[in-house]
């Protein structure tokens, strides 16, 4: 029970808060419907007994006394076998239920006349001797039955003596009848007020919780990366007003903290790339030198290729930093890509048969997309790079070019060492590297490639993503939207070739 227990989850604010009200509801109800019920017991009770004492004063008007005697008369004689007297055999057995019940005893106690049914009911000795001490009694007793009745009993009186002690007694069957029904009433309207509460109360969480579902949203949203965004502020000064406020400074500092430490790369980058230029050219210079030792030879070229590298990594962070902070400029023209993809795949055909990788192009005529062709020729040598890199000697190379009725796709596909399933997920991350023991020393790159094309395709309104198989190779996939059709014009004429650097 106590895992299963483990794995539930918590219910939601609003749903716990119909629960507490309608638990505190129900509560309140349970007790105000007990106390009603009661109440109503009690009032009904009471007016029992004031009913009965009526009637037994109106019997008592039938009944006189006179030199010892007792006589009926008027309403006494008109009870049922009432004028019989208490040893008279009955003609037939009578249901308490819904029957009189009178009996009339003497000032001894000796019962004189009572009516058929009231043989079967067990009245206590004190019935008959409280009222002949002067006080009249009522409470509830039971017939053989078990049926409950209550009685009344009181003395009648001549001149200050009891001569005579009149007993009427009333079936509870009926009142305990009302009873239930208003308990089942009760019971009935409670259960149907409490769901209406239920209800009420869970339409009314949401709406006091709407705001912070605004601000649920909005926060979504600034945790996409898009720190410009503001939760909404409501004008009333309670505690969504207060979070939503906290929020936006907080927001706010994020957005400077994060703005500054752009700038800082940004900066960073641009001032070390003229130093870095400077290292470049003196060491060409210094290889030059006609006299100048193999040793050192060999030191130079290692320095001029880390230099590249740093060079490389410099811009690559430069561009990444100013597209942080909007600052890159895209030049958006019609580009072809199948013509940009032929371009780029002959530049490094002579690399390809360098590290024995065989490299395809495939490219449907006619793709002709919106773009900045120099960040969408980045695009591809950065894929192109990587999937030449990460291929062995004998591997293939595919570029793949192709486009339906909106999007134009571009895919690189490789037979390399692929990537395994942890790595998936991170690899357009800045810096990451899924192997870096063999990145380290085999690349070339920055680690910044990946997140470059990401960069470039996303400004484009595009998507790149990655299928890997560790072992079999990867596809890059990237799907940008297809220029509108006035821009497919002049496709066929031939154009200006593409200056690939
Ligand atoms: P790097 O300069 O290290 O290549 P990238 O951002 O271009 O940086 O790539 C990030 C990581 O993704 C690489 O270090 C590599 O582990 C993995 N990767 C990228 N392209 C491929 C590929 N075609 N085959 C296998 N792994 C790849």
């Amino acid at each position: 029970m106590k895992p299963l227990l483990r794995h539930l989850s918590p219910p939601g604010i609003r749903m716990q808060l119909t629960l507490w009200y309608t638990l505190v509801f129900a509560f309140l109800l349970a007790i105000s419907g007990y106390l009603l019920y009661k109440h109503l017991e009690a009032k009904l009770d009471a007016s029992l007994d004031s009913n009965l004492q009526t009637q037994a004063q109106q019997i008592a008007k039938g009944i006189s006394y006179d030199h010892g005697t007792i006589r009926l008369h008027g309403v006494a004689r008109q009870l049922p076998d009432f004028t019989l007297s208490v040893e008279e055999e009955r003609s037939q057995h009578v249901d308490v239920a819904f029957s009189v019940l009178v009996r009339l005893l003497d000032s001894r106690g000796t019962p004189l006349h009572e009516t058929p049914a009231f043989e079967n009911l067990m009245v206590p000795e004190a019935s008959v001797t409280q009222p002949l001490q002067g006080a009249s009694w009522h409470g509830t007793i039971w017939a053989q039955d078990g049926q409950e009745v209550q009685l009344y009993s009181q003395a009648l009186s001549q001149n200050g003596k009891p001569y005579a002690v009149i007993q009427i007694g009333q079936p509870l069957g009926e009142l305990h009848h009302t009873l239930q029904n208003i308990a089942r009433e009760l019971f009935m309207q409670g259960g149907l007020i409490l769901l209406c509460s239920a209800l009420g109360s869970y339409w009314l969480a949401a709406r006091a919780l709407a705001p912070i579902q605004q601000l649920t949203r909005a926060a979504r949203d600034i945790k996409r990366g898009d720190l410009q965004q503001r939760v909404p502020v409501p004008r009333s000064t309670d505690e969504v007003h207060f979070l939503a406020s906290t929020f936006n400074e907080m927001i706010a500092s994020l957005e400077e903290i994060f703005r500054r430490q752009r700038r800082f790369v940004a900066d960073a980058s641009h001032e070390l790339r003229t130093p870095v230029t400077a290292i470049r050219s003196k060491t060409d210079l210094a290889l030059l030198q006609a006299d100048l030792p193999a040793e050192y030879a060999q030191m130079l070229q290692e320095i001029k290729g880390e230099t590249e590298r740093l060079g490389r990594l410099i811009s690559d962070l430069l561009a990444l930093a100013r597209g942080d902070e909007h600052q890159t400029h895209f030049e958006l023209e019609p580009v072809s890509l199948d013509r940009l993809v032929q371009a780029v795949a002959s530049t490094a055909e002579a690399l390809a048969l360098e590290r024995g990788i065989e490299l395809q192009v495939q490219a449907a005529q006619h793709t002709v997309v919106l773009g900045d062709e120099a960040r969408l020729i980045q695009v591809v040598m950065n894929l192109l790079d990587n999937a030449l890199r990460y291929t062995e000697v004998g591997g293939s190379v595919i570029l793949l070019v192709e486009h339906d009725e909106v999007l134009a796709h571009l895919m690189v596909k490789d037979t390399g060492s692929g990537i395994a399933p942890e790595h998936l997920p991170h690899i357009f991350e800045r810096f990451y590297r899924a192997d870096p023991a063999r990145t380290q020393t085999t690349s070339t790159g920055s680690g910044l490639g990946l997140s470059i094309v990401e960069w470039i395709v996303t400004v484009h309104k595009g998507t790149v993503k990655v299928e890997s198989q560790p072992g079999k190779g990867s596809t890059f996939s990237v799907a940008l939207p297809l220029a509108p059709a006035e821009f497919w014009a002049n496709e066929d004429e031939p154009q200006d070739s593409l200056h690939i650097s």
